[in-house]
């Protein structure tokens, strides 16, 4: 198939959608869109999108469907609700890029697979930067002759694919360690910054050597500079999706019996996070909390 003959529905156009819907059709593809944001539809439209207007319309329009959506409930309801991407049509290689866990992704293969659907999970890391210039990783679980012969070159439009696996949930897994990881290294960097900073130590020449010596990491070397040493706390990803996908991690942790206690740590920081600063805070507040729990003032512009 050619980018002209196959046929792309796209469900959820928030902060990652959007761009990764535009790099689809930048590449050449057909692509129908939906999301519940009349405003969210209207910007892909305007970049030469086709609105479906239902999630059902866009299953019954598309060969391929992807979903960007906020949580796993979401993405069952999409999948397999009353006006799901599958009612009306049959579009044959369904491929979930939100952070939903592998229970999810097991249970929508178990219904899928059967009606002739390649079902995949694929959740994504790198942040909004990542999905608009394309460099975003792309954790893959599902079957290996359609990923090769039709998902592979779509993912390749829109970031780094690998694939983890056949098993579904793999990718989900793949991307619940990842988080851990990331999430951590804001936990610590925080902590570690807050420890400085009560002693005296200016916060930008501390990233600095942090980021040339082995303290360096994700967050010395990008949510610091962007969003915390300017106190801006606009990193772009949602405290509260973070949330879901340490719970997401935890639950799946708690039953294959693998304790996991720095991920106890930074769900509190999290919830405590959103306490703090409201539904909508950036995840990188957590270092708001640290620094209040520490007797700084989290609310001084540095
Ligand atoms: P977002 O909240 O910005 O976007 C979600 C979009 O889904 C919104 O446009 C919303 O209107 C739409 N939506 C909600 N319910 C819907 C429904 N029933 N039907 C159609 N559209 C619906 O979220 P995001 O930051 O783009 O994250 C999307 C997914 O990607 C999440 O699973 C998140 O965990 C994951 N993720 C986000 C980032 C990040 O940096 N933001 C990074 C990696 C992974």
């Amino acid at each position: 198939m050619n980018n002209s003959e196959i046929t792309i529905g796209f469900l959820g156009l928030g902060r990652m959608g959007a761009p990764m819907a535009g790099n689809l059709l930048k590449a050449g593809y057909t692509l129908y869109v939906h999301d519940v944001s009349p405003d969210a539809v209207a910007a892909l439209v305007r970049e030469g999108a086709q609105a479906a207007g239902s999630a059902s319309a866009l299953g019954r329009l598309c060969d391929v469907v992807f979903t960007s959506l906020p949580t796993p409930a979401i993405v069952r309801e999409a999948a397999l609700g009353p006006d799901s991407i599958f009612i009306r049509g049959k579009p044959r290689v369904f491929c979930d890029l939100s952070t939903s866990g592998p229970a999810l992704a097991k249970e929508l293969s178990a219904a899928l697979a059967p009606q002739g659907v390649a079902c995949f999970d694929a959740p994504v890391s790198g942040g909004i930067k990542g999905a608009r210039e394309a460099t975003i990783s792309i954790m893959v679980g599902g079957p290996e002759a359609e990923y090769e012969s039709v998902l592979r070159p779509l993912l390749e439009v829109i970031g780094k694919p690998t694939h983890m696996g056949e098993t579904p949930g793999a990718g989900q897994t793949m991307k619940l360690v990842n988080n851990l990881l990331g999430a951590v290294a804001i936990g610590v960097t925080a902590e570690g910054m807050a420890f400085g900073i009560k002693a005296g130590l200016d916060p930008a020449r501390m990233i600095d050597v942090l980021n040339k010596s082995t303290g360096i990491n994700s967050a010395t070397r990008d949510k610091w500079p962007k969003s915390v040493l300017p106190r801006t706390f606009d990193f772009g990803f949602a405290a509260a999706l973070s949330l879901k996908d340490t719970k997401l991690l935890m639950d799946e942790a708690e039953a294959a019996e693998v304790p996991l206690p720095l991920g106890r740590i930074v769900q509190d920081y999290l919830e405590r996070t959103l306490a703090r600063e409201g539904a909508d805070a950036d995840f990188t507040a957590i270092a708001k909390v640290v620094e209040e729990a520490a007797g700084l003032d989290p609310e001084r512009k540095e």
